[in-house]
């Protein structure tokens, strides 16, 4: 006990013994003791009810009442609940200020922000931009299952998946499908997650500016090259001998811009492609053409094998899966030095069936992994050049792969070599046809 509290208790029981004993000095002065003494108790026990009756009306009051003077326990129990109070009422402001605050940031942001409940789905609550963006109206939209509220934009099955959702990176807009929208999915707490949708209208169209653009030259380029690449093949170089390292040179070079024309073309096509054919691939002619591809490449420098242990095919379109295959090994041959081995091996995985080439070359530093498969993204780019490399290879094999939800693996170790997979899920393998068709050229 606090001596504020402790001193205020004794003087109350020294109180009570006052008025004990004056009631029984008047008993004796009276002669009659008992009923005095008597008398003087249940003034004492009506004053008590009193003051309980006193600290219940401040206790339910919603007025701020005064602090009571005096030095009683009665009053050091008003002062310590009249304290609390106090501090509970400090603190509920506090908290009110500061709920309204993050209320008003996430009201002002320019991303539409939804709070929905985890288990039915339903709208808790939203900011503004929530109705311009998605079309979300306040107070009718609160309670309604989302997924029903955002239509025609199918999001019910997404939602569903939770913490598992991938963001949207483009989807129309409820509100109006040229507006495109990324969504995001946060789950931040047992039962509440948080919608989070931003406008990207602008971003796409710059995209799309920028992928005409590179197509467009791209295109208006492959005329031209055309025209040079067909006059250097022309002149001989045994007319001018003291021409000839020039030539060559020249021919080396213009070879080179094409194929950077082409594979930016290839990467343009891909780009605006949703998805791909579905033919049946042929894997077994898919080896085959890349075992002859990389001894074409190799002109004997390395050991190469093929292995299909899988024994299935693939549904999917046989140009660009060959495309993306062609390029992992064309960079198997031109990233291992001479004498080096180079493995093509298609076999079963876990969850599907992996084509994966094996080189025994230079390997890659780990460091740069996570960029490998960005356009122009080169580790080293005199040896990408001097192998005749345009950096749009793994990038041409990320966008193949994409389309056909498959995944690449990167495994390298500097000075040992790498492993390039690429792995599919079972909806893209087909059971083997005995006849073959589909097989690239
Ligand atoms: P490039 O046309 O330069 O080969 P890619 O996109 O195909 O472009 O590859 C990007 C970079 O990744 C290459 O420049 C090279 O440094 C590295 N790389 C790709 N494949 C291999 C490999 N099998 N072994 C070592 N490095 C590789």
């Amino acid at each position: 006990m606090p001596p504020r509290t402790h001193s205020a208790w004794s003087r109350t029981l020294g109180q009570l013994a006052l008025v004990l004993g004056v009631g029984l000095m008047l008993g004796f002065a009276t002669g009659h003791v008992w009923p005095v003494l008597a008398l003087t108790a249940l003034g004492v026990v009506a004053w008590h009810y009193w003051r309980l009756r006193k600290l219940l009306v401040r206790l339910t009051s919603r007025r701020h009442m005064p602090l009571p003077q005096g030095t009683g326990v009665w009053n050091e129990l008003e002062g310590l609940l009249h304290e609390q109070q106090d501090d509970v009422r400090n603190r509920k402001r506090r908290l009110v200020a500061m709920l309204r605050a993050y209320r008003a940031a996430a009201a002002a942001l320019p991303d539409a922000v939804v709070v929905v409940e985890r288990n039915s789905q339903r709208v808790q609550w939203f900011n503004e931009a929530a109705t311009p963006l998605l079309g979300l109206r306040y107070p009718q939209d609160i309670g309604m299952p989302l997924g029903e509220r955002l239509q025609p934009l199918q999001v019910a099955h997404w939602l569903s998946r939770g913490r598992h959702a991938e963001p949207i990176l483009d989807a129309p807009s409820p509100v109006s499908p040229d507006m495109r929208l990324s969504l995001r999915l946060i789950p931040y707490s047992e039962e509440l997650w948080l919608l989070v949708a931003r406008d990207v209208s602008k971003m796409m169209r710059l995209e799309h500016m920028r992928r005409d653009f590179v197509a467009n030259v791209s295109h208006e380029l492959r005329t031209p090259l055309t025209v040079v690449h067909g006059y250097l093949d022309m002149l001989d170089p045994d007319e001018q001998p003291e021409w000839a390292p020039m030539l060559k040179e020249m021919q080396h070079q213009s070879q080179r811009m094409t194929q950077l024309v082409e594979d930016l073309l290839t990467l343009s096509r891909l780009e605006a492609q949703d998805g791909v054919e579905e033919d049946a691939v042929s894997m077994a002619s898919m080896l085959a053409t890349l075992k002859r591809e990389a001894e074409a490449l190799s002109q004997g420098k390395h050991a190469i094998s093929v292995s299909d242990e899988a024994g299935v095919d693939l549904c999917g379109s046989t140009r660009e899966l060959h495309s993306a295959f062609s390029n992992l090994v064309s960079n198997a041959v031109r990233y291992t030095p001479a004498g080096g081995s180079i493995d093509i091996r298609f076999a079963r995985d876990a969850d599907g069936v992996a084509l994966s080439v094996r080189d025994s070359g230079y390997g890659i530093p780990p460091a740069h992994l996570p960029r490998i498969t960005e356009r122009f993204y080169r580790v080293s780019t005199s040896r990408s050049r001097e192998s005749g490399g345009t950096g749009l290879g793994l990038a041409i094999v990320k966008h193949v792969l994409n389309l056909h939800q498959a995944r690449l693996d990167i495994h390298s170790e500097v000075g040992r070599g790498s492993t390039f997979s690429c792995h599919f899920g079972n909806g893209r393998v087909l059971a083997r046809e005995t006849t073959q068709v589909g097989a690239p050229a």
